[in-house]
């Protein structure tokens, strides 16, 4: 099967991609394209345009911002697994991010494109909710940051607006005894979650 017919735009910079977006009700973005393009090749999704965000410089930092730990939008899974930042303060992300997909997919695979996408199946926006993450997007009137608890409103339905895009997530920094647990259940290593679990645990001092 084939996709439907669509146009394809790269934008130029993030201001490039939101004008784009605000005026195209049907219009998506397009990140690292590995959840989106099966998508349309199994006729699930059927996109007026494709706003290619990929070519967008800077967004893609990861640093520690205050008392968070902010991922990029279009830092990839291997960006993240590969990182000192992410190993030194949310290492547990790391062994997470090892259950998503194969190589090949977290090669190009973005952060902000798994957390938007909102995948029940999927590990990130899990890791969002238990963390209290917040999701930063920017749109036509600036940028908002939206609690991951109040971001996702079901299945694959977030609380971006049509001329909002996922700019990066905010991770409060673990405290000392905080741990997180994770597991999950999968027929094979790298498939998508039948059913997983995770925890976010307050521990004391003693329990490190
Ligand atoms: C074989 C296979 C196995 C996989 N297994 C897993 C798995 O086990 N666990 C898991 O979590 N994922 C899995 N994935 C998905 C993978 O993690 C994707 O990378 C991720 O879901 C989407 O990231 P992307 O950058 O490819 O987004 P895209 O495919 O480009 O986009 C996905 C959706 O998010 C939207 N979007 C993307 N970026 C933004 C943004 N910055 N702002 C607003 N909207 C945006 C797009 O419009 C689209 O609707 C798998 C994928 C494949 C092909």
């Amino acid at each position: 099967m084939k996709a439907a017919d669509f146009s394809y735009h790269e934008a130029v910079n993030l201001q490039d991609a939101i004008k784009i977006k605000a005026q195209d009700d049907e219009a998506v973005i397009l990140a690292g394209g590995q959840s989106l393009l099966p998508a349309l090749n199994m006729r699930l999704s059927s996109p007026t345009c494709l706003i290619d965000i990929s070519k967008i410089s800077g967004l893609n930092e990861i640093k520690i911002d205050g008392q968070t730990l902010f991922i990029g939008a279009l830092a990839t899974h291997s960006d993240v697994m590969n990182n000192k930042i992410v190993k030194d303060n949310m290492p547990c992300m790391i062994d997470i991010l090892k259950m998503v997909a194969h190589p090949a997919i977290r090669n190009k695979g973005t952060h902000g494109g798994s957390i938007a996408y909102g995948d029940p199946a999927a590990e990130l926006p899990a890791l969002a909710v238990a963390t209290n993450a917040e999701i930063i997007v920017s749109g036509q009137n600036g940028e908002r940051l939206i609690n991951a608890k109040e971001f996702y409103l079901g299945l694959f339905e977030t609380g971006i607006n049509q001329d909002e895009i996922v700019v990066g997530i905010k991770y409060p920094l673990l405290k000392q005894g905080q741990k997180i647990v994770f597991d999950e259940v999968c027929r094979r290593h790298g498939d998508y979650a039948m059913a997983g679990l995770i925890a976010n645990i307050m521990g004391s001092k003693n329990d490190i």
